[in-house]
């Protein structure tokens, strides 16, 4: 159904590829020329979990190679339907730390709103995957106890905008809520975590910018980038707008096995971020989901990976190694 505002107007263009993309098994497997020994498992584990995956960021991947580093973050296998010891469905025990359903106070100073469970991709690794959007949307109904829980905490600066992925909603609400965000003079920034500008860049558009630019807060974009293969001409251009925009730009990624876990990958993936005007923020050790075993990096490894990476690159392209322990008032150093 069309929204009355958009009604005789042109929806965006990223909306239509946004639509677009691909959620069947059979197509991705056409697409790429994937061996077809590999598709029964993969339409069970999209059963359980979609497929979804923009025709922009397959045309990213190489044909005929299951093991691509962009195809790995996206392809269903039989191996998340394997239950490991360890790996939950909560794993970050957030049901815990919500005064509002859908905003996340755990961290003093700032807090995470998780506004949509949509997103442009969905991401097999996704500590988000067995979560209760539906009840956990303070963007329509909770959006006044939302406003109204930040005027009762004057010590809050920073708002995160999160998700799912909160560029997959219109600029319109987006606009809304920032407005409404930027009128409670303690918040000083508005933060946005998203993965669309790397997998959709042409979300990256005038009225985007427009809204960005308008707005008094300080604001970020922390893109959430794994392979420096993801970033391509269209992701560099989005990015000097962002910039132009006056928005700073960081990147988290998520250490994957078999995606990012060489000293090569990671060099790579920060030089080809710098290029594009962003910095490397985080480096998430996976967090331990159900269904995302098979991407685990154990911690001594890690720790070794992200040391070479120190002696090969300026202590700015080095991300800062970190875990998210349920009950710690903030993201745990390595
Ligand atoms: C990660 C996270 C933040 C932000 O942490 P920073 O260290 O500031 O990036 C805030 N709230 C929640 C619930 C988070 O998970
Ligand atoms: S975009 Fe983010 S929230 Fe959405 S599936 Fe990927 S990792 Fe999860």
């Amino acid at each position: 159904m069309i929204p009355r505002s958009l009604q005789g107007q042109q929806p965006p263009r990223w909306q239509s590829l946004l639509a677009e993309a691909v959620t069947d098994v059979d197509t991705l497997w056409a697409m790429l020329e994937l061996p077809l020994r590999e598709l029964p498992a993969a339409r069970r584990a999209a059963r359980a979990f979609r497929l979804r995956v923009p025709r922009g960021f397959i045309a990213r991947m190489r044909r005929g190679d299951s093991n691509d580093p962009l195809l790995r973050q996206v392809l269903p296998l039989g191996a998340e339907l394997e239950s490991v010891p360890g790996f939950g469905n909560d794993p970050l025990a957030e049901r815990d730390a919500m005064p509002v359903p859908g905003l996340l106070h755990k961290y003093p100073g700032r807090v995470l709103l998780t506004l949509t469970g949509s997103c442009a991709v969905n991401c097999r690794y996704c500590f988000r995957r067995h979560y209760p959007y539906s009840e956990a949307n303070p963007s329509r109904e909770h959006w006044p106890a939302t406003l109204d829980y930040l005027r009762r905490h004057p010590e809050i600066s920073e708002v995160i905008l999160s998700g799912g992925d909160p560029l997959t909603l219109s600029d319109r609400r987006l606009r809304a809520m920032a407005d409404d965000l930027a009128g409670l003079p303690h918040i000083t920034t508005l933060r946005l975590h998203s993965r669309v500008p790397v997998v959709l860049p042409e979300r990256v558009d005038d009225p985007l910018l427009d809204w960005l630019a308008a707005n008094r807060l300080n604001l970020v974009l922390v893109i959430h980038c794994n392979h420096g293969n993801e970033i391509d001409t269209a992701v560099s251009d989005a990015m000097r707008r962002l910039a132009g925009a006056g928005v700073t730009l960081l990147n988290q990624s998520v250490l994957l096995r078999g995606v990012n876990d060489s000293t090569d990958a990671l060099c790579a993936l920060s030089r080809r971020l710098f290029a594009a005007g962003v910095l490397p923020y985080y480096l998430h050790q996976l967090d331990p989901v159900a269904g995302a075993a098979h991407f685990a990096v154990d911690d001594a490894r890690a720790r070794e990976l992200i040391e070479e990476t120190r002696d090969l690159l300026p202590g700015y392209l080095v991300p800062t190694l970190v875990r998210e322990t349920p009950g710690e008032r903030s993201k745990t150093p390595l």
